[in-house]
């Protein structure tokens, strides 16, 4: 019986309180450019439609893939 009693308090336990707090979710910050994947810290960056390219001709071919994956 009292085994029975420790088992119960130790669920009720383990619900009340968390054992690991959940990492938030960081929202996903572009660093690479998505058209030759290089980290776009460094080089210049050109911006379009709310992406992040390293050049226009990157963002040209993003545009190109993007719509490759669309059909
Ligand atoms: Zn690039």
């Amino acid at each position: 019986m009292v085994e029975e009693v420790t088992k119960e308090a130790v669920a009720a336990i383990a619900e009340k309180v968390p054992v690991k707090a959940e990492p938030q979710p960081v929202a996903e910050k572009q660093t690479n450019c998505l058209g030759c994947n290089k980290p776009l810290k460094k080089i210049k960056k050109y911006y379009r439609n709310g992406k992040f390219f390293c050049s226009k001709r990157c963002w040209l071919k993003a545009v190109e893939k993007s719509k490759e994956e669309k059909k």
